[in-house]
């Protein structure tokens, strides 16, 4: 992929792209390469931004991973709400969680569902997502629905959970008016890569992207049906 090329050392980066830059200079002479700070973007000679290159990429695609929130049993934390409501989301376990590709999924046949939680957040300020079962994420929504008028931006909520079979305890405790949200199709994309999938790429609507994504998920449950079943035959032949 493009940005395992910014694992190189920088000098050969330079070298690398010095290279690059020849070669579109005899294809595209209305283009120059300018390196930001390791980030290559393209302009046209009056300054404006081309059409995607292959070298825009970073910031829009979605391809930093953000931490992943979870209670442990006897754990306390506090975050500061970036979204309006939870990303539902079907999951199997197939030893680690796995989506659900929903309607045509080969692991909803042999395998139970399990319902997560996704929420955008700021913990020990880096945006981050919030994972809750089910139970923990109605807990949630009802306190702030009751008590705060719904699930809002900026609202400092501290999460508590006293043992492994308990849910999760939320409590508001302060709001910061200033607080804004995540786009819908940015936050499912972080979600997305934490379960190795692509996020979106630049400049692609919701819909393309959900197409593109649930593809790539049916293929997926297919696979791990086949080793679900392998594993299966292999444990009866054990006998
Ligand atoms: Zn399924």
């Amino acid at each position: 992929m493009l940005w395992s090329v910014y694992r190189f050392p920088r000098g050969l980066l330079r070298l690398l792209f010095a290279y690059r830059l020849n070669v579109v200079a005899l294809d595209a002479d209305e283009y120059v390469f300018v390196d930001v700070d390791a980030r290559l973007s393209c302009q046209g000679p009056n300054g404006t931004t081309g059409g995607r290159s292959m070298f825009t990429n970073d910031s829009e695609a979605g391809s930093t991973r953000w931490p992943l929130v979870r209670v442990q049993a006897g754990g306390e934390t506090e975050i500061v709400v970036c979204g309006s409501r939870f990303l539902p989301l079907t999951t199997h376990w197939v030893g680690q969680t796995t989506v659900c590709a929903g309607d045509g999924c080969a692991l909803c046949d042999v395998l139970p569902v399990r319902g997560l939680f996704y929420l955008p957040v700021v913990c020990g300020s880096r945006p981050s997502i919030l994972e809750l079962s089910s139970t923990s994420a109605s807990h949630f929504e009802q306190h702030c629905k009751l008590l705060h008028g719904g699930i809002r931006p900026g609202l400092v909520v501290r999460l508590s959970r006293r043992g492994r079979k308990q849910p999760v305890y939320s409590e508001v405790v302060s709001c910061i008016e200033t607080a804004s949200t995540v786009p819908l199709l940015d936050f499912v994309g972080k979600v997305m890569i934490l379960f190795h999938f692509p996020g979106p790429n630049p400049g692609e609507d919701f819909p393309s992207y959900e197409t593109r994504l649930r593809a790539m998920v049916l293929l997926r449950a297919d696979r791990e049906r086949r080793r679900y079943e392998s594993r299966s035959s292999a444990g009866l032949s054990g006998r």
